[in-house]
């Protein structure tokens, strides 16, 4: 029954879409990228599922993309012989959102438009940016598999509403029709649209075909006519040679792989041969995704075998603490029928998963030591996400340390722009500890009475101020053998740090203030364990420490905020 029915967006889509072709404006071209991303995902999906049915392909096994286009009528019109969608997929997927906390971060925009669209970035352009250059556009798809009656057209103008009715379609897959806005007929345009592929599209495996201009079409006439030839390299992009391949080339295939419409920072591009045969793509992006610190929130590689495309959001390649990674694995040993819980427990996938961190965790190093600037842009980025690591990965913890920033107390302000390598470099002599202090925000660290006497004496300390950092400085424990101490708990061993007058300065306070301080500790007997004569104040009166083995100040504040 050809039942017509008209729904609303989610209002999250109503939001998005106004953002994004507000902010989209300048670089509408892109709407077609997105088309044939979302195309060429559909073959993918179809190849994979073919897999396990064969049935599926209906005799067609030549996965394609063509592009159409009609100037009279000013259209222009992506298909493909992909997965298709159901009438079910077709309202989950062209009328809501499915990432989540998209609703939730959507009410956090400042209504500055500037701002916001930055932020909206994050989400990965996707089908609504058909709406950027077109006021209709028409959807009209089959799943592969069902009858050629059990098609459904979609239509909207973009405006809060969409309609879906079923109708027949005899082959699988998807047709996008775009009714361009007036003044957006360049796009109905052969060489415009065969440029355009070239230039965003050029890394996707599947063949895309532009159909020609009327001239050219008419002067083939008489000819024999020849077979059309795809405009991309359609060909796997990490299958191609490094030297083979552009930035752009890289940059593009980030942004069909990750959802970011940033170009990423950096990549990492290998084929390992051997025990394992493997190649990998890895990207670090630029800017962190909204829901970095959202359990639900997809993370991993899309891996493929034997250049198939297996699953989306791969986590077993890489632990937690990098999963900012985005990117492609291709394994040459892996079955194809390789599934979530197989991967778990595979031996290969192990040597993989360390091999990759092995191989971000150099990068870093090597971005740290060359491109410092570049470095601090990550580390500003992601640095509370790979302070994880320690606790995540007890073997790297040390590679990992050497990758953190502080700021410190002879670093200026409040940028963490020091290593601990540099921290240990600039030692003291006869220091034997890295210093530190943990609090809730620079001001409240920096001015510590706690500080007082590093200070006098020059001795760098640490000034942490992140919410993990005690609870990673524990997992920590030493770098390049030397242990981690705050400058707030216990006896502190300054009496390596002394001169010798000043140990004997020491000696004869702490026999002259004998009666006071056994008066003090009536006075707060209870209150607290003991009183002490101290060398770590210079101009503060008194302070409060706690033992070496007690938690510390921000952590216990932290704890009893949450009720413990
Ligand atoms: P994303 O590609 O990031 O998932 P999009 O907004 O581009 O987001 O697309 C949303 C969803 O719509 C896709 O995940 C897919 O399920 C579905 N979809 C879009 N285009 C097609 C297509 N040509 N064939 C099949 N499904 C599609
Ligand atoms: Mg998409």
């Amino acid at each position: 029954a050809a039942s017509k029915e008209t729904l609303g967006f989610k209002t999250e889509v109503k939001q998005l879409l106004h953002l994004m072709i507000h902010s989209l404006y300048s670089n509408k071209e892109i709407f077609l990228r997105e088309l044939v991303s979302n195309a060429s995902d559909a073959c993918d999906k179809l190849r994979f599922e073919a897999l396990q049915n064969d049935a599926l392909l209906e005799g067609g096994a030549d996965l394609k993309i063509d592009i159409h286009f009609d100037k009279d009528a000013r259209t222009v019109t992506i298909e493909d012989n992909g997965i298709g969608m159901t009438r079910d997929d077709v309202i989950n997927h062209l009328g809501t959102i499915a990432k989540s906390g998209t609703a939730e971060f959507l009410g956090k925009l400042s209504g500055d438009q500037k701002k916001d669209s930055q932020l909206i970035g994050q989400f990965g352009v996707g089908f609504y940016s058909a709406f950027i250059v077109a006021d209709n556009v028409v959807v009209e798809t089959r799943r592969a598999g069902e009858d050629a009656a059990n098609a459904v057209r979609w239509e909207s103008a973009g405006e809060g509403e969409f309609s879906l009715e079923n109708i027949e379609k005899a082959e699988r897959g998807t047709r996008i029709v775009l009714h361009l806005k007036e003044g957006e007929e360049e796009f109905a345009d052969s060489f415009r649209l065969q440029s355009l592929i070239k230039k965003y599209s050029d890394h996707i495996a599947i063949p895309v075909f532009v159909q020609a201009d009327a001239e050219e079409a008419a002067g083939e006439e008489g000819e024999e006519a020849k077979a059309p030839e795809a405009v991309n390299q359609a060909k796997a992009m990490w299958t191609r040679s490094k030297s083979d391949l552009t930035d752009e080339d890289y940059t593009e295939f980030y942004k069909h792989i990750s959802h970011d419409w940033n170009a990423p920072l950096t990549w990492m591009h290998n084929r390992v041969e051997g025990k394992l045969d493997y190649t990998s793509l890895l990207y670090i992006p630029a800017k962190a995704p909204f829901d970095i610190w959202n359990r639900d929130a997809s993370r991993g590689l899309k891996l493929y075998v034997q250049r198939v495309f297996i699953m989306d959001d791969a986590e077993q390649f890489l632990p937690l603490y990098l999963r900012f990674v985005k990117g492609v694995l291709d394994s040459n040993d892996l079955s194809l029928n390789v599934s979530r819980e197989i991967l778990q427990q595979d031996k290969q996938v192990d040597s993989m998963r360390s091999a990759l961190v092995k191989r971000v965790l150099d990068t870093l190093e090597k971005t740290a030591k060359n491109e410092p600037e570049k470095y601090q842009s990550f580390w500003d980025q992601f640095g509370e996400v790979l302070k994880e690591g320690p606790a995540e990965d007890f073997a790297n913890r040390e590679k990992i340390a050497g990758l953190f920033r502080f700021a410190t107390t002879l670093s200026e302000g409040e940028t963490e722009n020091v290593g601990l390598a540099d921290y240990v470099a600039r030692m003291r002599e006869g220091q034997k500890k890295i210093y530190f202090i943990t609090g809730d925000n620079h001001a409240a660290v920096s001015t510590s009475p706690h500080l007082e006497y590093f200070k006098r004496k020059n001795i760098e300390v640490l000034l942490l101020t992140d919410r993990v950092d005690e609870w990673m400085v524990s997992h920590l424990a030493d770098f390049d053998g030397k242990v981690f101490q705050d400058v707030t708990k216990g006896e502190l061993d300054l009496d390596e740090l002394a001169d010798d007058t000043e140990k004997d300065q020491q000696k004869a306070l702490e026999d002259s203030h004998k009666d006071l301080v056994e008066r003090i500790e009536k006075a707060l007997e209870g209150e607290v364990k003991s009183v002490r004569v101290t060398s770590r104040l210079t101009d503060s009166p008194a302070c409060m420490v706690v033992g070496q083995y007690d938690m510390g100040g921000h952590l216990r504040r932290m704890m009893e905020a949450a009720g413990q």
